[in-house]
């Protein structure tokens, strides 16, 4: 059975790349009907925070990505402590009691010599007797692996291909640190294999540790799962993505207001496209259907955040059910202080205007006017008011309300022609004037769906409040 993971490290927000990551994993493990684990990677007990782990989850949850094993590795030392006895027995691990300085030196030297640096090798050789001596002495040391001088270690990865690197290159790494805490390397490995995880998928800043976990598996006895690993993701000025270009953590996008579908389908097509489409929007039982890492390309993806943008939009124009976008949009609006107490209300203003915003902070904005009455004019719109003849205008609108019922944009429009008619005004008097008493703004969602569907009280009490200043 497949079985795939997400291994995130609980040390800041997740972020886009990430949860890409964690898309990909998890949709190639759905599409061959099989598991998906996620591990908290809290083994740096000082970056590793509780809160961040907590965010972590809520944005995969929020993503709408479910895991059905959860494993934090800081609750798993026991059996890491196992394993590395079990390669201390066998000889693939050593103590290592050079100290912080002289592997500095050794690093110095190495650069002064213009060499890629690499352990010496030094404790390699010492005797059952002189590490125990060291021992009681209390000497400090950490647990090193023993890498096989010169062997190629090949392995084909599922996006990137053929890869091949000379172990020399890397040397003797530390398994096991000086305050007793196993490194990623090491515990990556013994997770990936207890847990039976088949398909590593994760971002290719990993590919330099792949032959030392590899090195690891055989040591061990494992089999050795496939790799996958998907290129990194670049901003518009093609240097990786990060904080220098705006927005990058799913929070940040969550708290803009953008819609977990709409994020979620814009990801899976950050690197990947279904064969032979042009379509863009897919659900996700859709992508599951569709996925395989052979589509994954292997070169670095572009995020567009207006393409992401536009594609938000399309999410909340077109895809999701009048439901879904109204139980989406409520937090949005109660945090903008808008009373919602009537439901049937906001679901008809939501449902005449979901064309006029991307994301649901410019939704705030623009349904302002549905929501307030507490219209503020600026100045420069009081005059215009006073230029123009709105208050004849003001006024009959106000007179034919009385005995009229004004529930579709026709309708209003229908009353405006008349007043246009019986006072000889221009068509755009009458929607400048309307538009300024009731909103306070010479743009925004059409004034003909606005007046249909406040109610009419609201209009009377708005156009009431303007008459009174400029009579
Ligand atoms: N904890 C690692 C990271 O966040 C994941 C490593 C892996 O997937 O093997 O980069």
């Amino acid at each position: 059975m497949v079985k795939t993971r997400f291994a995130p490290s609980p040390t800041g927000y997740l972020h886009l790349g990430n949860a890409r990551t964690a898309i990909f994993s998890y949709l190639f493990a759905r599409h061959h009907g099989g598991g998906f684990v996620l591990r908290i990677e809290d083994t740096d007990r000082e970056r590793s925070k509780r809160e961040y782990e907590e965010m972590l989850l809520r944005d995969l949850e929020w993503l709408g990505i479910e895991w059905d094993e959860f494993y934090r590795q800081s609750e798993r030392f026991d059996i890491y402590r196992e394993y590395v006895n079990k390669l201390l027995e066998s000889g693939h691990a050593y103590p290592c009691f050079c100290t912080p300085e002289e592997l500095d030196r050794e690093r110095e030297e190495a650069q002064r010599r213009g060499v890629a640096y690499r352990y010496s090798g030094k404790c390699r050789h010492l005797s059952p007797e002189e590490v125990e001596k060291l021992k009681r002495e209390g000497k400090s040391f950490t647990i090193r692996f023993r890498v096989p001088d010169g062997r190629n270690i090949i392995f084909e990865d599922l996006v990137k291909g053929h890869i091949s690197i000379n172990a020399d290159d890397f040397g003797d790494f530390v398994i096991v640190r000086s305050d007793g805490s196993p490194t990623y390397n090491f515990v990556v490995v013994v997770d990936d294999a207890l847990m039976g995880i088949t398909h590593v998928v994760r971002g290719e800043d990993h590919i330099p540790n792949t032959p030392k976990q590899i090195l690891i598996y055989e040591a061990l006895g494992f089999e050795v799962p496939k790799f996958a690993h998907l290129p990194v993701i670049l901003g518009e000025d093609r240097s990786k993505l990060s904080k220098r270009h705006g927005a990058v953590s799913v929070m940040n996008y969550r708290e803009e207001g953008y819609l977990p579908e709409a994020l979620f389908n814009y990801l899976c097509l950050l690197g990947w496209s279904p064969p032979g489409t042009e379509r863009e929007i897919f659900s996700k039982e859709e992508f599951i259907k569709l996925f395989d890492l052979k589509d994954v390309n292997s070169a670095p993806a572009v995020f567009n955040r207006e393409k992401l943008r536009w594609m938000n939009g399309v999410y909340i124009r077109e895809v999701v059910s009048l439901e879904r976008l109204y139980e989406s949009a409520l937090p949005f609006l109660k945090r903008a202080g808008y009373d919602v107490s009537d439901e049937e209300y906001v679901k008809r203003v939501l449902e005449r205007t979901r064309d006029a915003y991307d994301t649901f902070s410019e939704m705030v904005e623009k349904l302002r006017p549905f929501f307030v009455d507490d219209v503020k004019i600026p100045p420069e719109l009081w005059s215009r008011l006073e230029d123009m003849r709105s208050y004849e205008v003001l006024s009959a609108f106000l007179e034919k309300l009385k005995d009229r019922d004004i529930d579709t944009p026709e309708e209003v429009k229908k009353l405006a022609k008349e007043i246009q008619k019986e006072l000889g005004v221009k068509p755009k008097e009458i929607w400048h004037s309307l538009r300024i008493a009731l909103t306070g703004q010479l743009e925004g969602v059409g004034i003909d769906v606005l007046l249909s569907t406040l109610p009419k009280e609201r209009i009377a009490y708005r156009i009431r409040r303007v008459l009174e200043r400029i009579s």
